[in-house]
């Protein structure tokens, strides 16, 4: 943005806070160092409603940073309990602890706030900018958003890219004077105009230096998390050949290729005619007796999932003369199990043998 853009922007919001910021909210009623970190802690994943009696009966109880300090964490924890991340309760209190015995209160420097813990950039830029008027910029959740759509920024925001890309336009942004109020103005035209949902961009104040107004793509920002790649789908079926001496049929796998070098059923594609394939496949003289379809199991590689199609075979004993070799083999189920199988044949495998009689499969 241009400087004469920027100074627009920010007199823009600010003229829109004046009118419609949200003032009546109780953190903003004496904005102390120690009431803003509390309401900036217990205001991370919980909305303003829900936390609003939360904020007034703590403050109540704990009115500063040395009540905070020198109460139990159970204490604190009590307070806390319903409005959950109670890692955010306990954080808060050992912070006050240290901030205490260290400095005696806040510390109104950057380098000191970021140390304690719980306290990130963002919470420390609020503390400092909200309390004490100071220069730090931003970035939680409302003014993400709102900056996606100023820029149209077409990534993530949590990549580390955009993340700094992010924090260099919120310091761009910074105006040299309210930045209490500009940083309130940000955060409440989050939550009231630019919305998650549907935001009103009519009536927005700095809809004139909005990218994806511009664009009419508001809904596109910010962009979702991308999702890992979903794992393609193949599918096989796997053909057990099974002759009258209650044997089955394995073939030994190529040793390049998945199960390589291992022993596994015939496989073909599941559009298959089965009888036509084993005549085309094995060239023996035989008869097709039975064919059964089996329940079909599923099977994840790193790459991909293979969804495997069993069908149960049943060939005519005197006829099965289909050529054994190294490559190929007749061998009971009980056998099977001393050769090397993949782990799907081996489920079938089990399957077979719990049959006990591969009669009573076909
Ligand atoms: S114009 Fe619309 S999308 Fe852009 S900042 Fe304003 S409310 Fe958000």
């Amino acid at each position: 943005m241009k400087q004469e853009n920027l100074v627009s922007f920010s007199q823009s919001l600010l003229e829109w806070f004046d009118s419609y910021g949200r003032k009546h909210l109780p953190w903003k009623i004496n904005p102390t160092p120690y009431r803003v970190w509390v309401s900036e802690i217990m205001l991370q994943q919980t909305q303003v409603t829900t936390v609003i009696s939360y904020y007034e009966r703590f403050t109540k109880h704990f009115s500063d940073l040395s009540c905070l300090a020198q109460a139990s964490v159970d204490e604190v924890l009590e307070l806390w309990a319903g409005l959950g991340y109670y890692a955010r309760g306990r954080n808060l209190h050992r912070a006050a602890q240290i901030a205490w015995d260290t400095y005696g209160e806040i510390p109104p420097h950057f380098e000191d706030l970021i140390k304690l813990p719980g306290i990130g950039r963002s919470t420390a830029g609020a503390i400092l900018a909200l309390a004490l008027n100071q220069s730090y910029p931003v970035l939680d959740g409302n003014v993400k958003r709102i900056l996606t759509r100023q820029y149209a920024i077409n990534d993530w925001f949590g990549h580390p890219r955009i993340e700094k890309l992010l924090w260099q336009y919120a310091e761009e942004l910074l105006p040299t004077e309210r930045v209490a109020d500009y940083t309130q103005a940000l955060m409440d035209l989050g939550a009231t105009v630019c919305t998650r949902q549907r935001p009103k961009c009519s009536i927005c104040p700095i809809k004139d230096s909005c990218q994806a107004y511009f664009l009419g793509t508001q809904g596109n920002y910010p962009v979702p998390k991308p999702q890992k790649n979903p794992l393609s789908l193949r599918t096989t079926q796997m053909v057990i050949l099974s002759n009258h001496q209650q044997e089955i049929f394995l073939e030994h796998r190529p040793l390049t290729g998945i199960w390589g070098g291992l022993w596994s059923f015939p496989e073909c594609s599941i559009e298959t005619n089965l009888e036509s394939w084993c005549e085309d496949q094995f060239n023996f003289n035989y008869q097709v007796e039975s064919i059964k379809k089996l329940p079909s199991l599923r099977h994840r590689f790193t790459h991909f999932i293979l969804d495997i199609y069993p069908v149960l075979v049943q060939v005519s004993s005197e006829h099965n003369n289909i050529a054994e070799s190294n490559q190929k083999t007749w061998v009971s189920t009980k056998k099977a199990y001393q050769l090397g199988l993949p782990a799907p044949t081996l489920k079938l495998l089990k399957k077979l043998n719990e049959a006990s009689d591969l009669k009573h499969m076909v």
